[in-house]
């Protein structure tokens, strides 16, 4: 395995005082060699740090004094060391499946690994959980994790996984529980697989198995146009409210038994259904926010504070509490999945310069018009227009703001006639690349990135005015 690589050494910090540089490879700390950034964070906690490092093929030592739990200042290049776990699954609704050749190798990464639902989120079946993963989630408290449920019904979940482990490896969630670990699950909806009766039966199994559950996202099947599955298909509308209906019921018997909800309805299902979304207050807190649940209500709180109070860049919005988790206190770890760096610079495209005098026009995929277009009206914006981008690149269904990418954006803006500013939300690029690959620079024209919170929006929309 390749060691892991120190990417950045801080200004001033006990690693630089202690003579580490960027672009060391890190093979020890105080004599263990940790297998991922958790361990590396154990170690590093310690006042008195040794480090084994390899520069420039010479292997060196290095003592880095600081204060216990003082962060050691590096950022380094990975955050698993030795072997991703990759899932042994082979679902029919895998999105992984469905994306067209040629992309970054990273991203037909099936991994399944505990590890990433912790770091980032990420949803593990738990088919490969073992006795001394969950020894080591309990002993090091790595919560909360993020379990994919789908079905609690075990004939149901192997053959929706195609694995017959599948059958059996909600028995970890149960151990997960019992040992306090919070955990997040999710239910990826296949349209005459796990809906209607399954997905009854899956909510009912959720309140008797697993009460300790902290929230159930309830996601529809994104379906691209490179799917080879006949049996994977978008949902109909009457599909989509079935299943609300279902949601909804849910929420209520869950709030009788638990004092909570518990189960959420991703907001792409109240679109699908052409039905009301629920109150923000609804959403306790938003905790699947980043699996589409209440992005919407998130986005009009957000959107509906002054200006002035707009913070930072951030993938989330205004109104939502911070990420908790293990990211609330880690050194080290690279930026991925929902962490990753978006882009807010200004990048000038080849051809066309878009100079901030010209009317505004954003820039987003059909279910984000859906949501903007009636928001700006009642807001007083109904002046700013805006530019649907439809998704050739995967096609299907797929029509949210996050899947945009570079060839189909370069294409509406080619489409349009009238010179404008554009706005873009920094929700479809991570570290400045759209998912194809491409960047902002090779767009025909300048296009301005925004965060994807309300309140950065607004903020823009207000000093145009
Ligand atoms: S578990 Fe996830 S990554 Fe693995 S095949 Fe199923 S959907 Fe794909």
């Amino acid at each position: 395995m390749p060691l892991p690589q120190v990417v950045a050494v801080a200004e001033h910090s006990p690693a630089e005082r202690g003579g580490v540089l960027a672009g060391d490879e890190l093979r020890s700390i105080n004599g263990q060699v940790p297998r991922d950034v958790i361990e590396y964070q154990l170690l590093a906690d310690e006042p008195i740090v040794d480090l084994e490092v390899v520069r420039g093929g010479i292997e060196l030592e290095v003592t880095v004094q600081k204060q216990a739990g003082e962060p050691l200042g590096l950022e380094i290049s990975a955050a698993i060391f030795d072997r991703v776990r990759t899932c042994d699954n082979h679902c029919e609704f895998c999105f992984i499946y469905q994306l067209p050749k040629g992309m970054r190798r990273s991203l037909y990464l099936k991994d399944d690994d505990y590890r990433l639902s912790f770091l980032y989120g990420n949803f593990t079946t738990l088919t490969r959980f073992t006795e001394a993963d969950l020894e080591r989630v309990v002993d090091e408290n790595l919560s909360p994790l993020y379990v994919s449920i789908h079905a609690t019904d075990p004939e149901v979940r192997s053959r929706m996984l195609r694995n017959r482990r599948g059958a059996m490896s909600l028995r970890w969630l149960r151990a997960l529980l019992d040992n306090g670990i919070e955990v997040h699950g999710q239910v990826v909806v296949c349209p005459g697989l796990n809906d209607a009766a399954v997905l009854y039966g899956t909510l009912a199994g959720v309140l008797d198995r697993f009460p300790e559950l902290s929230t159930l996202a309830v996601v529809p099947l994104g379906v691209s146009r490179y799917s080879k599955e006949a049996a994977m298909r978008p949902h109909t509308t009457d599909e989509a409210r079935a299943t609300l209906e279902t949601v909804h019921e849910w929420q209520g018997l869950f709030r009788r038994a638990l004092g909570r909800r518990v189960v959420w309805a991703s907001d792409e299902y109240y679109l699908l259904a052409g039905m009301q979304f629920p109150e923000a207050s609804a959403y306790e807190g938003f905790a699947q926010h980043e699996n589409g649940i209440g992005m919407v209500r998130a986005f009009e709180e957000s959107f509906a504070t002054d200006p002035a109070e707009a913070g930072e860049p951030s993938a989330e919005g205004a109104a939502l509490p911070a990420r908790s988790g293990f990211f609330a206190w880690v050194e080290g770890a690279p930026a991925e999945g929902y962490r990753a760096p978006r882009t807010t610079a200004v990048k000038l495209g080849p051809r066309r310069a878009s100079p901030k005098h010209l009317p505004v026009t954003i820039l987003t995929a059909p279910y984000g018009e859906a949501v903007l277009a009636p928001l700006l009206k009642a807001n007083g914006f109904g002046e700013v227009r805006i530019l649907a981008v439809e998704n050739e690149f995967f096609g299907g269904n797929i029509a949210v703001a996050g899947l945009m990418t570079g060839p189909d954006i370069a294409r509406a803006l080619g489409g349009d006639p009238a010179p404008a500013r554009y706005l873009l939300p920094d929700v479809c690029l991570s570290k400045g690349r759209f998912l194809d690959g491409s960047s902002l620079g090779e767009l025909p024209v300048e296009v301005e990135v925004v965060p994807s919170d309300g309140a950065s929006l607004r903020k823009v929309l207000e000093e145009t005015r």
